[in-house]
């Protein structure tokens, strides 16, 4: 009879100082290393590693920290601080340099990474409830990763900021945490999104954190972009307002770390519309910018949505809007009908658009993006290109993928013949042989990678 011997799993040891609250933050934090799969240990000897649960309230208790501190150093060696004297990173590694990690209060996602990085659980399919990479939603090959939450812009027809409260930006060395391991478990594509990913780190004032590997990256677009792009996945970027430092990652898609793809909502391009959506970055130069994007990385996609029908739209502002269209020659485009929404300022706002206004603007838009797209496809026949297999179909010996152009679920597809052997997740050299509207067709003729 064959028997599997579990490994043991970590053990964590706690010390927990300060008022209710604190402890409330030890008891959350010990949950979730407990739902992890981690063991509690009652002291020092037996802990792969101790957590420190710091007061920093008066000037007594943060003498208690430091002497907490020193004691787990002391006894054990291997000790992650977390709590309100994280504040006070400078004067805890200058006592004690030998701490593996230091978060600050409520920062829970922090301090259970810093403790599966001291002491991480083995990798055994009887203990791990949770693959590596966290259950996901989508196939193991691409994955969405949320780099902040809520929004600092009020656009008049949105009523995001009041659901989901002013922008709160993650850690960018948690963020490249969660990207590493979810490469380690077979992503092939990072889909960077959030609800204005330009203004990323704002709220944490572009903020550097170190990083595991040594050096330190910046809570900015750019730089956490960067840091995406060296893990070797596609990295692919979404809701990018064009701010003037959106100009700054095109040379990391020239230079291939970032997909050569933008998704910017631009929404509409009448001044006075935009002027009344309240929308952020509204850049009269930005069909400039997009030249420049362009003669930088030739291969560039831009993707976009529209809003026809806001209100006060005129014939003009319309006519404008198809004028912007035909010049920007954008790759994909989304149009919707403007849809008040309880809430929203524009809901109440004079010069309703009528519906069926509406309807023939938003076919107008369609109709000359669809052109565009069609156009633009055509031009990819006899090209060759990378496509990432998404499914395969073994009826009919085909496969479908996206080339670095097409984000999945929003843009179009490639779909290949002959695609025997193929898995989802691979990445193959394909010669386009034809296109319509939206898709791509071709036929693989190199295993890139698997
Ligand atoms: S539409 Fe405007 S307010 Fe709403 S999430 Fe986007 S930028 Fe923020």
């Amino acid at each position: 009879m064959n028997v599997t011997t579990l490994p043991k799993p970590p053990r964590v040891g706690l010390v927990s100082l300060g008022c209710p609250k604190n402890l409330v933050d030890s008891e959350r934090i010990m949950t979730k290393l407990r739902s992890d799969g981690y063991d509690m240990s009652p002291d020092y000897a037996g802990a792969d590693v101790v957590l420190v649960n710091t007061c920093g309230f008066l000037d007594s208790a943060k003498e208690e920290s430091l002497e907490a501190i020193g004691e787990a150093i002391a006894e054990n060696g291997r000790v992650v601080v977390t709590g309100c004297m994280g504040k006070e990173a400078d004067v805890i590694r200058n006592r004690f340099p030998d701490v593996l990690a230091i978060t600050g209060a409520h920062e829970y996602e922090q301090v259970v990474g810093a403790v599966h990085e001291a002491a991480p659980m083995p990798a055994n399919a009887f203990l791990n409830l949770v693959p590596e990479g966290g259950l996901k939603l989508t196939p193991r090959h691409y994955s969405y990763l949320k780099i902040s939450e809520g929004c600092n812009h009020r656009c008049a027809f949105c009523i995001i900021p009041h659901l989901r409260g002013d922008l709160v930006s993650r850690r960018p060395d948690a963020i490249l945490r969660e990207a590493e391991k979810l490469v380690a478990a077979g992503t092939k594509e990072l889909l960077v999104i959030s609800q204005d990913t330009s203004a990323y780190g704002v709220d944490i004032r572009h903020k550097a954190f170190p990083l595991k590997s040594g050096g330190e990256v910046r809570a900015h677009m750019t730089d956490l972009s960067r840091e995406l792009g060296k893990l070797g996945a596609w990295v692919r970027l979404h809701y990018v307002y064009p701010y003037p430092h959106v100009d700054n990652v095109i040379p990391l898609m020239a230079e291939g770390l970032v997909l050569p793809y933008l998704d910017i909502p631009f929404q509409h391009a009448s001044p006075d519309v935009l002027r009344r959506m309240r929308r952020p970055a509204n850049d009269a130069k930005v069909l400039q910018r997009i030249r420049s994007w362009r003669e930088q990385v030739p291969d560039l996609a831009i993707r976009s949505s529209f809003v026809v029908g806001f209100p006060g739209e005129t014939d003009q502002d319309f006519a404008y809007l198809l004028a912007w269209l035909e010049e920007a020659q954008l790759d994909r485009v989304g149009a919707f009908k403007f849809e008040p929404v309880e809430g929203a300022p524009a809901t109440s706002m004079e010069d309703q658009v009528p519906a069926d206004l509406k309807q023939e603007r938003y076919e107008a838009v369609m109709a000359l993006s669809a052109r565009i797209s069609a156009e633009k496809l055509a031009a990819k026949v006899g090209s060759t290109l990378d496509v990432l297999i998404d499914a395969v179909d073994a009826e009919t010996g085909g496969a479908t993928g996206r080339s670095k152009a097409d984000a999945p679920e929003i843009d179009g597809e490639v779909h290949l013949r002959d695609a025997g052997g193929l898995r989802p997740g691979e990445i193959v050299s394909v010669r386009v042989e034809d296109a319509d509207e939206h898709d791509l067709y071709g036929v693989p003729f190199e295993t890139m990678a698997s």
